[in-house]
C-alpha cells in the first residue's frame, strides 16, 4: 500500500500504528469471538477501553484532581450549545472573544441562549490578528470567558491565555487539542471534537473543572447536561464506542512518543518547515495571517493567482500529498499539519512548495 501524506483539516490522518492494531484486533477482540463493537458497553473489555482513554486525556495533560474528563457525541458543535446551557444562568451573561469562522459559530449558539459581550472583534483585520491576551479584560459578572483557542479555518492560534481571574475561561480546542503543553488549571472547561487530533469523528472531549457542575440546571434535557455525564463517566447511555477506542489507541502511541512535549516539538518543527518555505519564496508565497498569531496545526497561505493554487494543489497530490486545498469559504492553499503527520511529511511539502515556487515562479 502506498500511504500519502494527508494534509486534511478533519477528519484527519492518525497513527499508523493505531490503524494496525485496530485492523489487527477487529474481527475478534481479545479472543472473545467477535468486535470490540459487537460488545456491550458495560463489558469489562469495553470498560477497560473506556477508563484508559480517559486516563490517558488525564495523564498528558497532568490534570489535576478536581478536574473531570467527558467524552460526547454530536461533536465540538453540541459544545457550542452545551456550554452555554449549562454554564449561564437565566439572565446572566458571557464574553466572548470573535477570532474566526468557529469562535463566531460558538457564538451564534450562545447568543439564543443568553446575553453575550465580546471582548474582542478580529473583523477588523479580517481575522488575521489576535490581541495581547494580557490586554483582555473579562466581565467580572460574566458566566464565562469563551475564546477558540486555534481557527482552523483562518490559521490563527493563541500562543497565550488570558488571565480572567474568578470568570471561568472555557476553551473550543478542537483542532489544537493534545499538541502542546498548556496551563490547565486556568481553564474551567475545554472542549475538543476528536477528529484532529484525539482520534476519528464520532466523540467530542470536554474536560470541566468540577465546581461547574453545580451549575447545570435540573431541568435541561437528561443529555445535555454535564451533571448527567459526570458521575457516569460518561457510560449514562451507550457512549461512541468505536471512535473512543481508536482514540484510546491514538493517545497511547502519543504518550509513547514523549506525550505534550514530543507533541510540542514536532508541531514546531513541522510548521517551521513549512512557514519556512514560505519565507524562502517570499515573493511566490503569501501567508496573510500576522507573524506572531500563525497557528502550528493549520498552515494557510496564497500563490499568485487561484489558476496556480490549483496547479499547486493537483501537482502535490501526485506527488503524494493530499487535503491541501484552503477551506471553499476563503480559497488559497492549507496544510494541516496535527499529531500523526510524520516530519517527513511536512519536510516533503517544504521541498515541494520550493520545486514549484523555482518552476512558476
Ligand atoms: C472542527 C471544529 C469544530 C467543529 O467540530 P465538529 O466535531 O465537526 O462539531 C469546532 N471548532 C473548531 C475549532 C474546529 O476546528
Amino acid at each position: 500500500m502506498n500511504r500519502i501524506f494527508n494534509f486534511s483539516a478533519g477528519p484527519c490522518t492518525l497513527p499508523y500504528s493505531a490503524l494496525e492494531e485496530a485492523h489487527a484486533e477487529f474481527l475478534d477482540y481479545q479472543g472473545k469471538g467477535m468486535s470490540l463493537i459487537e460488545m456491550s458497553h458495560r463489558s469489562k473489555e469495553y470498560d477497560a477501553v473506556h477508563m484508559e482513554a480517559m486516563d490517558l486525556v488525564r495523564r498528558l495533560y497532568g490534570l489535576p484532581d478536581n478536574y473531570k474528563v467527558l467524552f460526547l457525541g454530536g461533536g465540538a458543535t453540541l459544545q457550542f450549545a452545551m456550554v452555554p446551557m449549562n454554564l449561564m444562568a437565566p439572565g446572566q451573561s458571557c464574553d466572548f472573544t470573535l477570532t474566526g469562522a468557529w469562535a463566531k459559530k460558538a457564538y451564534a449558539d450562545a447568543k439564543k441562549i443568553g446575553e453575550v459581550n465580546v471582548v474582542f472583534d478580529g473583523k477588523d483585520d479580517s481575522f488575521m490578528s489576535l490581541p495581547d491576551p494580557a490586554s483582555l479584560q473579562a466581565n467580572p459578572s460574566a458566566a464565562y470567558f469563551h475564546m477558540t483557542s486555534n481557527e482552523t479555518i483562518g490559521g490563527v492560534q493563541w500562543k497565550d491565555f488570558p488571565d480572567t481571574g474568578d470568570v471561568p475561561l472555557v476553551c473550543d480546542m478542537s483542532s489544537d487539542f493534545v499538541s502542546r503543553k498548556i496551563p490547565v488549571e486556568k481553564f474551567g472547561l475545554i472542549y475538543a471534537g476528536a477528529q484532529k487530533n484525539a482520534g476519528p469523528a464520532g466523540a467530542s472531549i470536554v474536560i470541566i473543572r468540577e465546581d461547574l457542575l453545580a451549575r447545570s440546571s435540573d431541568n435541561l434535557p437528561a443529555y445535555l447536561s454535564y451533571a448527567t455525564h459526570a458521575p457516569k463517566d460518561s457510560m449514562y447511555n451507550t457512549p461512541p464506542v468505536f471512535p473512543i477506542y481508536m482514540m484510546m489507541k491514538t493517545l497511547q502511541w502519543l504518550e509513547k512518543e514523549g506525550g505534550l512535549e514530543a507533541a510540542t516539538r514536532m508541531a514546531n518543527e513541522r510548521a517551521g518547515l513549512i512557514y519556512g518555505a514560505m519565507a524562502a519564496n517570499a515573493d511566490f508565497y503569501k501567508c496573510p495571517v500576522q507573524e506572531s498569531a500563525r497557528s502550528n496545526m493549520n498552515i494557510v497561505w496564497r500563490l499568485p493567482s487561484e489558476d496556480l493554487e490549483k496547479q499547486f494543489v493537483a501537482e502535490a497530490l501526485d506527488a503524494g500529498m493530499s487535503g491541501l486545498k484552503g477551506h471553499r469559504s476563503v480559497g488559497g492553499c492549507r496544510a494541516s499539519v496535527y499529531n500523526a503527520m510524520p516530519v517527513a511529511g511536512a519536510k516533503a511539502l517544504a521541498d515541494f512548495m520550493g520545486e514549484f515556487a523555482q518552476k512558476n515562479g
